[in-house]
């Protein structure tokens, strides 16, 4: 019997997204239909120079696609992500947004790169307070 899912999420660790991440998930019919990837920083690891963490997440690209025949990739980065906040010292929300975003670019083209095939989206967590429990989520 072969098991298939449509898509592969690929998000950001932090505990404090995880019931928002869910909610949207479930809105966005990805539940039970989406592989899941929970990795610090996300696609971060795709792109800021570190081999190994870019291989990591591009096994379980190919995994996902090979396994599972995902078609699509979601990338959920989010503001004040500690990932980040490790390498820069933003200050502010724009700033931390605009790398961000710069870095979901690169990381399409990584993807897209290998994986020609698998269509890419880039979704943007903006938490309202300290504690994710208010959240404005777009595709970017
Ligand atoms: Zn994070």
């Amino acid at each position: 019997m072969s098991h298939t899912c449509k898509s592969l999420v690929i998000h950001c660790m932090d505990f404090r997204l995880v019931d928002q991440i869910r909610d949207w998930m479930t809105k966005e019919k990805l539940m039970k239909d989406a592989d899941v990837v929970s990795l610090a920083g996300a696609a971060k690891n795709l792109v800021d120079g570190n081999e190994e963490a870019k291989n990591v997440l591009l096994k379980q690209i190919e995994i996902s696609s090979s396994l599972h025949n995902c078609l699509k990739v979601y990338l959920v980065h989010h503001s004040t992500c500690g990932a980040y906040a490790v390498s820069y010292n933003f200050a502010s929300l724009e700033e931390e947004k605009k790398k961000q975003s710069e870095d979901l670019d690169k990381a399409v083209e990584v993807i897209k790169e290998k994986f020609p095939n698998l269509e890419v989206s880039k979704i943007w967590v903006e938490m309202k307070d300290g504690e994710g429990k208010e959240v404005e989520i777009i595709e970017l």
